[in-house]
């Protein structure tokens, strides 16, 4: 153990992180492609693109070059009273590869806020019109950020119980799963019905946290419908699900429906900086069209639309709109198609899915497989010790790399997943897992 390692624990608390009989964390030194670089020697494969933010590779010259760029110009101003042009081209840029009827950009500083602010929207935007509505429907299962009423709209489990008091009360409708669609559409009307509806908040097509879960489409698209139809505001988060992560640019353009507003972060500065967009269609920006200041909306945050992180956000788009990113995209699909074929048919394996760059499959395993399961915190060194850097979700093991990971890159994650498969029973019997 390095002195690094002692001085971390001293002085730092880590996320999502339990203070005893975790493995001590992993010094990196420099990070470049798909590679992490550990000081003492190691090179771990970020299979996971670092929480699922990075799209173009580590240390990209490209981002590197436009983070210094401009924070030589300007690297930072308020931003009531005052604009630029970094935040002024991005916002035009998004909205040219957006659903087209999104109309404004509203930044903030990650995923949760792009969903506080998109929730803060929603009920103000009946508030302003004199309309009372109090409910929000969300999907069970749904993980829309760790902040309280991000919280609120998300799964009630071990994550939240501490806080489970504190939450505004949601309507929620069970996870679509292919053999309980009706029911799940039928209570999404009669909760539509009650005529009390601000907001539907979904993570289109797939749920990220949950387990990678995807659902069905037009289903989705019904919901949308029913819900706009009646005049409830449609919020996709798209904080895992943009800039490309399932094949198209966002999982919208999958969709026959557009939102109402949308939730970005994430891939968006290609995984370098930390920033949050919600974007809304003009009928919601018009409901605070008033001389009335009290229909302003009072949301901001300190570094909203800081300038390097909106430079490095350009810089990405230059990257995410090239053929080869596109291709690269594609070709990550297929591989994943093509190697979750292969492993459908192992017995240890069940319910495998390919989204876009996305494949996940479960452990088909009778030991206990909850987040907190044993397995769980086995896997993960047994990777790390190959090289490669997996974070499973209870008994979901998945893959989420870089668009840029090489083939070659590809392989040796798929042969490492399918040796372990290989040597599961007898790791189990051992007791080495
Ligand atoms: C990660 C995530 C968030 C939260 O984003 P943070 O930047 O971690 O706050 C919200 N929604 C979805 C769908 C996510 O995957």
């Amino acid at each position: 153990m390095t002195d690094w390692i002692k001085r971390d624990e001293l002085a730092i608390w880590h996320p999502f992180t339990p203070l005893r009989g975790m493995e001590k964390p992993l010094m990196v030194e420099r990070a470049e492609g798909v590679n992490l670089y550990t000081d003492d020697g190691k090179t771990i494969i970020d299979a996971i693109s670092s929480w699922w933010v990075n799209i173009h590779g580590h240390s990209h010259p490209h981002l590197a070059q436009a983070i210094a760029t401009q924070a030589s110009r300007l690297e930072h101003v308020i931003f009531a009273g005052f604009t630029h042009e970094p935040a002024i081209r991005l916002a035009e840029r998004l909205l040219q590869i957006l659903p087209e009827n999104q109309a404004k950009i509203f930044y903030s500083d990650n995923g949760s806020t792009a969903v506080e602010v998109a929730m803060k929207m929603a009920f103000q935007f009946f508030h302003n019109q004199g309309v009372e509505k109090r409910k929000i429907i969300a999907i069970d299962g749904a993980y829309h950020g760790d902040t309280f009423g991000a919280m609120s709209v998300g799964e009630r489990g071990p994550f939240t119980s501490p806080f489970d008091p504190y939450l505004f009360e949601v309507d929620f409708v069970d996870f679509p799963n292919g053999e309980n669609d009706e029911q799940v559409w039928q209570h999404f009307q009669e909760i539509i019905a009650t005529n009390d509806v601000a907001a539907f908040i979904y993570e289109p097509i797939a749920q990220g946290a949950s387990g990678m879960r995807v659902y069905d489409k037009k289903l989705l698209d019904r919901m949308i419908s029913l819900a706009q139809a009646e005049g409830v505001i449609c919020i996709a988060d798209e904080v895992m699900t943009g800039f490309g992560r399932t094949g198209e640019l966002f999982a919208a353009d999958a969709l026959e429906t557009n939102p109402d507003i949308m939730c970005l972060s994430k891939g968006l500065t290609g995984g370098a900086l930390a920033m949050g967009v919600t974007t809304c269609t003009q009928k919601i920006q018009d409901a605070y069209q008033s001389s009335d200041l009290m229909k302003t909306f009072f949301h901001g945050h300190s570094f909203t639309a800081n300038p390097i992180t909106c430079a490095v956000a350009n810089a990405s788009l230059d990257l995410l709109l090239t053929d080869e990113c596109t291709a690269n995209r594609a070709r990550l699909n297929d591989r994943h198609t093509t190697f979750g074929k292969k492993i459908a048919e192992h017995p240890l394996v069940r319910n495998t899915r390919v989204l876009g760059t996305i494949i996940a499959f479960e452990l088909n395993t009778d030991r206990d497989t909850s987040y907190f399961n044993e397995a769980r915190h086995h896997l993960y060194p047994y990777f790390i010790e190959k090289g490669i850097l997996i974070r499973p979700l209870g008994n979901v093991i998945y893959l989420i790399p870089p668009y840029i990971i090489s083939n070659n890159e590809l392989d040796f994650i798929y042969q490492t997943i399918f040796n372990f498969l290989e040597e599961y029973p007898t790791l189990i019997k051992n007791n080495a897992l």
